[in-house]
């Protein structure tokens, strides 16, 4: 991709945290002017700082700042912003929002409406790829209008089985049911759940795998219908459902494997007419069959692993396409790289823990990203989501990633809340994940070996 004049002019970032520090810092590389967004708890944040203007948009709570949409664009109309970065959370995977953006004449750096309503919409998205040949996880094809059909379903699947949110997202909305006898309270209270989180009753089942690996391939594709797929992302490292750590290449994929998912997903992606960044997620098993679970229709938080292995920058791609640049280099691996999440918790209970940074000192060295928006002295809020940073290491290969990410998480010191910083170093430590032996019941493991 080649940057000739700025693409834009001045952006504005719908967004806080880590992931407006580093949408600033690929805008401030394509020498595009930033706008921040904050809340009245976030008027001394880092990307207020970094960005050259900053508007409050309300209070903390995030349906009246972050998610207000007439007061984010008014903002950008005031300080004539050409685009809006949505980020990851928030706004970024709402078609209304993308809608509303294009009609005030703003560029919504992001798929369509059309696209971002299509896959959000979990059911039929997996409706949909199926129908373009995508291995999909057996299950209801499009959402479940009553209980009846449930059982029916459940019937020909057999169990355990998944019920979830048609509008979920954020590992929300999923209940997971063992036996028949168990069926009908779980499907009329996931459908609650779905309407009282999501404003749509709409549930789809799903068989429920035991133990398999999440693996997403990252893709970009531009309005030439260019569509690349740039390796995946083994995100099997969660607890309740949640990424903790993520690793590229990931240990279980074989060079076939990987070839072939990269394209199904460029499939899948064609399938949509997609434009812009994003991800197809897969559960594969055992046998390395793989199975499309959703797309999500943003960058994601542990983009940067991507970013590294491939010494590629995302962000800044994801504004030149949105600019209608096209892609014209497709990068290749060079390396093994690891992200750790390091989350405002209990390393053990993971029970938030807001409050005050009193000391801090980050990692550095060779191969070291650190992706932050921290330091002495930040509030963490307990309106927010409780990540504080995240440290990306790349080595030649795998054992060497390893290494790094311990050295440099042993130099990591944060005072006056709690982090997930130890968990990570006892993940570092376990024998089966040295081997690269593990799946997304790994985590329930290292915590009973604790007990
Ligand atoms: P969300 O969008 O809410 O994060 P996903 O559909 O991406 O939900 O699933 C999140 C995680 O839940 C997956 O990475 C996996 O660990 C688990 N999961 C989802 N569907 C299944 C399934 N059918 N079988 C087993 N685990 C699943």
């Amino acid at each position: 991709m080649t940057i000739q004049t700025p693409p834009f002019q001045k952006i504005l970032i719908a967004n806080r945290g880590e992931i407006a520090v580093r949408i600033i810092r690929a805008c401030k590389e394509l020498g595009i002017r930033t706008v921040a967004i904050f809340s009245t708890s976030d008027r001394n944040a880092l990307h207020v700082q970094m960005a050259d203007e900053a508007v409050c948009v309300g209070p903390p709570e995030t349906n009246s700042s972050y998610r207000n949409i007439p007061n984010i664009i008014s903002a950008a109309e005031v300080t004539q912003s050409e685009a809006i970065h949505p980020g990851y959370g928030f706004l970024s995977e709402n078609a209304h929002f993308a809608e509303i953006c294009h009609s005030a004449g703003v560029v919504f750096i992001g798929p369509s409406p059309e696209s971002i309503s299509l896959m959000g919409d979990k059911a039929r998205a997996k409706a949909l790829m199926r129908e373009t040949g995508v291995p999909v996880v057996p299950g209801s094809i499009g959402a479940v209008a009553s209980e009846d059909e449930g059982m029916e379903i459940a019937d020909e699947i057999g169990f355990p089985l998944i019920i979830k949110a048609s509008a979920g997202g954020g590992g929300r909305g999923m209940r997971i049911v063992h036996a028949k006898d168990g069926f009908s309270n779980a499907f009329q209270s996931a459908q609650t759940e779905a309407y009282q989180a999501f404003g749509s009753r709409d549930v789809y089942i799903e068989k429920y795998f035991i133990g398999p690996h999440h693996v997403e391939i990252q893709i970009l594709s531009d309005h030439d219908g260019n569509v690349i797929a740039m390796g995946e992302r083994d995100c099997s490292v969660q607890r309740r459902h949640q990424k903790l750590l993520e690793e590229t290449p990931s240990p279980l994929l074989t060079p076939s494997v990987r070839s072939k998912m990269s394209e199904i997903a460029i499939r899948a992606a064609k399938a949509c007419g997609y434009v812009n960044a994003g991800t197809i997620e897969f559960l594969v098993d055992d046998k390395r069959n793989f199975y499309f679970i959703e797309m999500n229709t943003r960058i994601q938080v542990e983009h940067p692993i991507t970013e590294q292995a491939f010494n590629y920058d995302l962000v800044k791609a994801q504004i030149l396409i949105a600019a209608g640049r096209s892609i014209e280099d497709v990068p290749k691996s060079i390396g093994h790289t690891i992200e750790c999440r390091i989350n405002a918790e209990d390393p053990w209970t993971f029970t938030p823990s807001p409050g005050t940074i009193t000391r801090m000192i980050q990692p550095g060295g060779p191969g070291v990203r650190i992706d932050s928006w921290v330091t002495t002295g930040s509030v963490i809020s307990p309106h927010y989501d409780s990540l504080l940073s995240k440290v990306i290491v790349t080595g030649r290969n795998r054992d060497e990633a390893i290494a790094r990410m311990k050295r440099a998480l042993s130099e990591y010191l944060v005072e006056g809340i709690k982090t997930t910083i130890p968990l990570h170093l006892t993940i570092l430590d376990d024998p089966d994940f040295i081997k690269g032996k593990y799946d997304t019941g790994f985590i329930e493991k290292v915590m009973a070996k604790r007990e």
